[in-house]
């Protein structure tokens, strides 16, 4: 079985085969236009997936070693994500497969962010609890089985990565401010400042709340003081992440004890974040979980996650057909 998957479902335009559930590459453009203005511009993301799909699939199809005949099925992201960015995607599987007079294979990106985990070892075993934490989604996903999964809990607000991003944004941090969060405060003190840490009922996360703490926080300290943002630059990230790793150990705690499962899983860009690997760390080490977390490559945005994805479809003889349209909210 030879797989070719697209992902087009946010600013990564990206491409990967896979043969017989071993992925062979996983090419994937980023896209820069977005950082000036800080964040995805839809309309500039579906322009340049345009631009960049037929060079990716490309280099995908050449470094694999297959021709087009070879392949059995085409997979591409049907949502959640961009409506334009998604059509991109859609637009192309279709042709392709129609051409090659082969099998459409429909994916859910975030289902298929877990099953990253499969793309190598050390694989988790069924039934397995995976913190889903990136730009757009924040989730605690119960995972029965390859395309077995229930949320049992997830954001009422923002995702966790926008709240990194958004604080970013106020500490004047170019876009995506994640990363940035991350690197400054490794220098700095994680209880320099207190932000409140919202507690939602059973499983929820709520992250809308902290971002206006920092808003009203830094506002009051630039009063007193005009540089406090640059004179105490570590101190701010290291707090703000700090209350943020604390409100998703929290309810994976929780979720891991009511369950009682200690077979955890961690994916998406913010997984990537490293007081949360070392918070999660500490964890394991503590209540006996056994944690996966992903090369980093598989946590962002990929084909080679949808083509795992598409694989496991594959064997279940799950296939769409050509009047298949891209969903922007779809759920699992
Ligand atoms: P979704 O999958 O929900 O549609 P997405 O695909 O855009 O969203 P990802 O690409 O998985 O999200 O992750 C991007 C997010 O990860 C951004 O918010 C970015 O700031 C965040 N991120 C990446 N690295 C780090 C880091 N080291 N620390 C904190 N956040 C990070
Ligand atoms: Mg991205
Ligand atoms: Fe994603």
């Amino acid at each position: 079985i030879n797989i070719l998957a697209i992902e087009s479902s946010c600013d990564e335009t990206s491409a990967s085969v896979i043969s017989d559930g071993k992925v062979l590459n996983n090419i994937i453009a980023t896209q820069s236009v977005h950082e000036k203005y800080g964040g995805v511009v839809p309309e500039l993301a579906s322009r340049a997936h345009q631009q960049h799909l037929i060079p990716v699939v490309t280099e995908a199809m050449n470094s694999s070693g297959l021709s087009k005949k070879d392949l059995s099925a085409v997979a591409f992201t049907k949502g959640p994500g961009l409506m334009g960015s998604l059509m991109v995607g859609v637009s192309f599987a279709k042709s392709f497969a129609y051409a090659l007079g082969i099998p459409l294979i429909e994916v859910n990106h975030m289902q298929a962010h877990i099953l990253a985990h499969f793309i190598e070892e050390p694989k988790p075993q069924f039934p397995f609890i995976c913190l889903t934490v990136s730009g757009g989604h924040t989730q605690l996903v119960l995972v029965k089985d390859f395309l077995d999964m229930e949320i049992i809990g997830e954001t009422t607000d923002d995702a966790v990565g926008e709240a990194f991003d958004k604080t970013a944004k106020l500490l004047g941090l170019p876009y995506p401010g994640g990363p940035l969060i991350d690197k400054y405060a490794k220098e700095g003190n994680p209880h320099a400042f207190a932000f409140p840490v919202s507690d939602m009922p059973g499983l929820d996360f709520s992250f809308s709340g902290i971002k206006t703490a920092v808003l009203y926080f830094l506002r009051d300290k630039i009063k007193e003081h005009p540089d406090f943002i640059q004179d105490n630059l570590p101190d701010i990230c290291a707090s703000v992440q700090y209350t943020l790793v604390k409100m998703l150990l929290q309810k994976l705690k929780k979720a891991a004890k009511f369950h009682r499962i200690k077979e955890i899983a961690i994916a998406g860009g913010v997984s990537a974040n490293s007081g949360l690997r070392e918070a999660l760390q500490l964890e394991s080490e503590k209540s006996g979980w056994e944690l996966y977390v992903p090369k980093f490559e598989y946590c962002t945005d990929n084909a080679a996650m949808i083509a795992m994805a598409a694989h496991y479809k594959f064997l279940k003889g799950e296939f769409s057909g050509l009047d298949v349209v891209p969903e922007a909210r779809m759920r699992f």
